[in-house]
Formats: C-alpha cells, structure tokens, sequence
C-alpha cells in the first residue's frame, strides 16, 4: 500500500507518482483509490484516460472491480494541457497511461512543475515482456514509482508478466480475462517456449 507523505506538502507542491504492474495487478483500483482520498480531502482532481481505451465505457475509468468514475477520454498527451487549469486543479490522475506518445512525460512533468500532483497509472511491459512506450520513462521522473503485482494463473506467485491467449502480434490489443493472463517470470518465460513451439516457428 502506497503512504501518501505530507513532509513540506505546503512549501513544495507538485510531483509525479506511477503504478504499475501487468494486467489484473489492480493498478486502476489502485489509482480511483488514491483519486477518491483526494476527493474526501475536497481537493480539485481531473482525470484522463487515452481515447483507446473504450473496453468498458466511453468516459468512465473503469477498475476491473468496476469502482467507476468519470473521465475525460484524449486523444494525445498535449490535449490534457488544455483541460487542466493549472490556477485551481489539485491533483491529475491518468489510467492507461502506457497508450499515451512519448510526449506524456513533458505533460507530467509541466503538470507537476505547475504544482499539481499527478498520479498515472499503466502496464509497464507488453505481452512480449517489454517495457510499454513511455512507461520506463515516466518512471525515471516521478517522485514515486509503485509497482503492483497480480497472481500467476499458474503457479499462484505473484505475476509481472502480461501473456497474451490470443495470437495476434500488435502491441496494443485491448482485452479481457479471454486475452491475456498474468504470469509470473517463470510460468511467463515457459508460456512464451510454448507459444513458439506451437506456432513452429522457432
Ligand atoms: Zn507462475
């Protein structure tokens, strides 16, 4: 569990926090949680998803526990500039934060520079176990960095790895529990000699 730190929160507003994790690690839950704190607390929140994103709904950021709240969907990182008023907005939250152009770690850190705190949550690697666009970046600026886990279909460790069920060799290809499972590095890397067994291509 991530403990917000209020040292100098006064003197020093404005910071980039990201979690991470695979697919099922529970990072939405993990940010509408954080979101609904800044809430009680009566601070002025926006919240952004990627245009992409419509698995569930159009506006809504939606967790796999479908706690809901609604967002506003973009279609590149630069839009989220014009929405935000830097005067009275208090924290940024953005799901599906890997979806966005490289362009999403100037907009952090512009958001947090502004003194707004900005909290993004994405999956850090691909279904091939590589980092996911912009996330490795984001990560070397934030302030925070929390990597959440899921449980590995298989073995029941806990799981970083995304594998996908389905073949099909685009990076982005949105789904659900019938497309991807999580896996843990070593179910993951047997999965992955499998795949190519199967599809005789090794
Ligand atoms: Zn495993």
């Amino acid at each position: 569990m991530f403990l917000e730190s209020k040292a100098n929160r006064n003197l020093h507003k404005g910071w980039i926090e990201i979690i991470c994790g695979s697919m099922f690690s529970g990072k939405t839950e993990e940010l509408l949680r954080r979101i609904k704190r800044a809430q009680f607390a009566k601070q002025k929140i926006e919240l952004f998803k990627p245009a992409i994103d419509k698995r569930y709904d159009e506006t809504d950021v939606v967790s796999h526990d479908s706690t809901a709240m609604v967002s506003t969907p973009v279609e590149n990182s630069g839009e989220i500039l014009l929405y935000v008023n830097m005067e009275s907005v208090e924290v940024v939250g953005i799901d599906e934060v890997q979806f966005f152009d490289e362009g999403i770690v100037d907009v952090c850190n512009q958001l947090a520079n502004a003194g707004i705190r900005v909290i993004a949550a994405g999956l850090d690697m691909d279904y091939l176990g590589n980092p996911f666009g912009p996330m490795p970046c984001l990560m070397a600026v934030a302030e925070y960095v929390t990597k959440v886990h899921a449980i590995c279909s298989r073995c029941g460790d806990l799981a970083q790895n995304s594998h996908r069920l389905v073949k099909n060799e685009k990076q982005v290809l949105l789904g659900e529990k019938d497309s991807y499972e999580p896996l843990c590095r070593h179910c993951f890397n047997e999965a992955v000699r499998q795949d190519k067994e199967n599809s005789g291509d090794e």
